[in-house]
């Protein structure tokens, strides 16, 4: 059985900045990519809003710098998914691919959270070239231009709102005859004149060409087709954490994010430590990642010490 001092599971910004950190510090990371290597900006286009990079940087070539820079300082970076993982003891116990295992004696949790899509083939033909989840990182492109948004959510209420001030017009694709979201929010989406509400709509298809969006068909629950000349198109339908093989093990909140003590990176479990978007439903960005990498890093570091 193979014994690392700190294994880091995921490969966004939450991790590598943990794996930075923890090298630097002697611990000898191990960081196991999982499904998704690079996380969720290798799905994103350009990133604007990282600071640091003036004329902004691609979200897969931000991620192979932050790869580089923690391999620089001996983190030992491998492909591979953690199947199994038992936190009941220390040494924690861990599977990675159903065979190779490993004993952890600390655990940086950042396997991040997955934005949910509505499951349409042409919604993933054009993810990246129109179809998004992040109207922060991406909102920007669709300056003065139409865009709409699906749900009714706080989420999808708050990205109308943004979208609304940098867009001419947005529409705001709601399959209930209601929002879901807070009074306060939904006031703010009905007092702006540039958003339109179609309640009870559906998303049939989203429609495009080589350069990307150019429109989406919506059907009302009556039947009602109608098309909407947009160029960008905004999933805010909700997120999942991505934490099933922690279920029954780490504390989670409601909605299914891992608990921390607030503050700190610790979690239900002394040892090991969350970070990124798999314990945070709020801000979800890339530098709020990349600093919950840093304060998991540290607190493990220190824990580590008092051991
Ligand atoms: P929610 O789960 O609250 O809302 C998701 C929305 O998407 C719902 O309106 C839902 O419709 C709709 N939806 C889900 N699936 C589909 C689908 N297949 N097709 C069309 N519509 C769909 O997620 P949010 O991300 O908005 O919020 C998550 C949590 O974070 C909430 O607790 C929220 O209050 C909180 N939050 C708070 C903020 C703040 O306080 N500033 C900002 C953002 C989020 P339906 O209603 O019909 O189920």
């Amino acid at each position: 059985m193979e014994k690392v001092k700190v294994l880091i599971i995921g490969s966004g910004p939450a991790g590598f900045t943990a794996a930075i950190y923890t090298s630097r510090a002697n611990l000898s990371p191990v960081l196991y990519e999982g499904i998704e290597p690079g996380g969720q900006l290798t799905t994103t286009t350009e990133i604007e809003n990282f600071p640091g990079y003036p004329e902004g940087i691609t979200g897969t070539a931000m991620m192979e710098d932050l790869k580089k820079q923690a391999m620089r300082f001996g983190a030992d970076v491998r492909r591979g998914i953690i199947t199994d993982i038992d936190l009941s003891q220390r040494p924690f116990r861990v599977k990675v691919d159903h065979e190779h295992e490993i004993e952890a004696e600390a655990v940086i949790v950042s396997t991040g959270a997955s934005a949910k899509y509505l499951g349409l083939e042409s919604e993933q033909k054009y993810r990246g070239m129109g179809v998004s989840a992040c109207a922060t990182c991406d909102g920007f492109f669709y300056r003065k231009r139409d865009v709409a948004v699906v749900g009714g959510g706080d989420t999808a209420c708050e990205e109308a709102t943004y979208l609304a001030s940098i867009c001419r017009k947005v529409y705001l694709i709601v399959r209930k005859n209601y929002l879901r979201a807070s009074k306060a929010m939904q006031e703010r989406v009905f007092n702006t004149p540039n958003i339109e509400v179609l309640f009870e709509h559906n998303t049939a298809e989203v429609l495009g060409d080589e350069g990307g969006v150019t429109g989406v068909r919506v059907v009302s629950t009556s039947g009602e087709e109608r098309v909407l000349d947009i160029m960008g198109f905004f999933l805010a339908i909700g997120h999942h954490p991505n934490v099933e093989v922690f279920k029954g093990q780490l504390e989670l909140d409601e909605q299914g994010y891992i608990k921390v003590v607030p503050g700190t990176s610790k979690t239900s479990v002394e040892g090991v430590f969350a970070a990124g978007d798999v314990k945070d439903p709020h801000y979800r960005q890339a530098i709020t990642a990349a600093g919950s990498g840093c304060i998991a890093a540290l607190d493990c570091e220190r824990w580590l010490l008092a051991q």
